[in-house]
């Protein structure tokens, strides 16, 4: 493999060319094991990103894939339709809430959000709410890197101050406080009632990750919380949009994130784990109020919109899911991470250990050299990727209690060796 190459021209995900970090060469990818081209074998902790739920190289997705491939693997979506689209449409209609029976879908999760806040906006243009010119949300959201999305991205980890003569000003508030697991306060709730009362004549929509901010500073949050937005959205009849690119499909416990809290919003961003990670496809779902009060066109037509590989293999990883043991495959992932990762609260660089559905994090009380943990933890056939002060882990769900324990022991041990 040429290496060299890679270093000297290939952009990776927020790098440098100038100062490339170390990349890994990977040759193959198994269940829930990376193959690297030195013949060694990596636990994959990541799902690639929250996205390979069901593991690698999934016989029932590769079916998927190379049956679409005999009949077409892309035709245009303007004018033409096909079965995949079709069949996965009905599988996101039915799986996530009755009030949610539109769908469009784009090709990412960043394009979904651009998609989800337009939606919003072209809804309130045709109902000649013309005062409301920006979003609302808050601090710690990560929501993708391009501009729409990156604007109600977290001002200081999505380092706006590089585009702020770019980008356009959204209305933020502090990422929300209350823990998952902690009793309700009602204080916690000020900040957003506040925002809403005061602005809420030039809000188009809030959007933000339901129960867990993810990318942004893994953040797990009270339903509660859900709850209140929801309400008070409806009193002050302001769009609710849930991204949950990351957290949708069985990752933190419920198949959506909104379930913990039984609300549901007005547009649905979905994503990452929406392929099981065999191909990039997200969609947005809003409902019949926002579907009709859109007018006659909606101003968005990605050209591979709803790519029929894609669609193929999105339903047989939703269907895969849907007929599988997800609750407790989720729930022993769940225990098997708590178990692994409570020693590490005594740890004196440890700030905070916590484990919600398939996500096990670990905050350090510093910002920590990553590569170097990175570097430890491959040298344990352990793959992660931390980042500022968060070492997280959401390994795909078919993973093993004794997988886990692999990637926590290892964990363990590298932050004996370095902090
Ligand atoms: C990853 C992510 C996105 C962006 O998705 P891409 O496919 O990388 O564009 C948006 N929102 C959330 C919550 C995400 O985790």
């Amino acid at each position: 493999m040429d290496i060299a190459f890679d270093r000297q021209h290939l952009w990776h995900p927020y790098t440098s060319l100038s100062d490339p970090t170390k990349t890994y060469p990977v040759v193959g990818a198994n269940g829930v094991r990376i193959q690297l081209a030195d013949g060694s074998q990596l636990i994959d902790a990541m799902s690639s990103w929250w996205c390979c739920i069901h593991g690698y190289n999934h016989p029932v997705l590769n079916q998927a894939v190379t049956d679409q491939l005999q009949h077409m693997s892309h035709v245009m979506f303007g004018g033409l339709t096909h079965e995949p689209a079709i069949k996965l449409g009905q599988q996101l209609v039915a799986m996530t809430d009755p009030s949610l029976d539109a769908v469009f879908f784009a090709d990412s999760g960043s394009v979904a959000v651009e998609v989800a806040m337009k939606m919003a906006a072209q809804y309130c243009f045709e109902q000649g709410l013309t005062k409301k010119h920006r979003f609302l949300t808050f601090a710690k959201g990560y929501h993708g890197d391009t501009f729409g999305a990156m604007s109600v991205c977290d001002p200081v980890t999505g380092m706006h101050h590089k585009f702020s003569h770019l980008l356009h000003q959204h209305l933020f508030i502090s990422s929300p406080r209350c823990g998952f697991d902690q009793a309700w306060e009602d204080h916690c709730m000020d900040e957003f009632k506040q925002a809403l009362a005061e602005h809420h004549e030039s809000i188009i929509a809030v959007i933000f990750e339901p129960i867990v901010q993810g990318a942004g500073g893994m953040n797990f949050y009270s339903p509660e919380y859900l709850r209140q937005v929801r309400a008070l959205c409806d009193e002050y009849q302001v769009l609710l949009i849930f991204d949950e690119i990351a957290t949708g499909f069985a990752r933190t416990g419920k198949m959506f994130a909104y379930e913990h809290a039984a609300v549901a919003p007005d547009i649905l961003c979905l994503g990452k784990s929406l392929t099981g990670g065999y191909m990039t496809l997200s969609a947005v779902l809003c409902n019949r109020m926002v579907a009709d009060g859109i007018g006659t066109h909606f101003m968005h037509g990605p050209t591979f919109m709803a790519n029929p590989l894609a669609c193929a293999v999105a339903l047989a990883s939703t269907q895969l899911l849907v007929n599988s043991d997800w609750q407790q495959r989720v729930s022993a992932i769940a225990s098997s991470l708590q178990q692994g990762l409570q020693d590490l609260s005594a740890h004196p660089a440890v700030k905070d250990v916590r484990v919600l559905g398939a996500i096990g994090v670990v905050e350090l009380h510093q910002t920590i050299n990553w590569a170097a943990i990175q570097e430890r933890m491959v040298a344990k056939g352990v793959w992660i990727r931390p980042f500022m002060n968060l070492i997280y882990m959401m390994p795909p769900l078919i993973i093993e209690a004794a997988e886990i324990d692999h990637i926590t022991e290892a964990l363990a041990t590298t932050l004996q060796e370095l902090l």
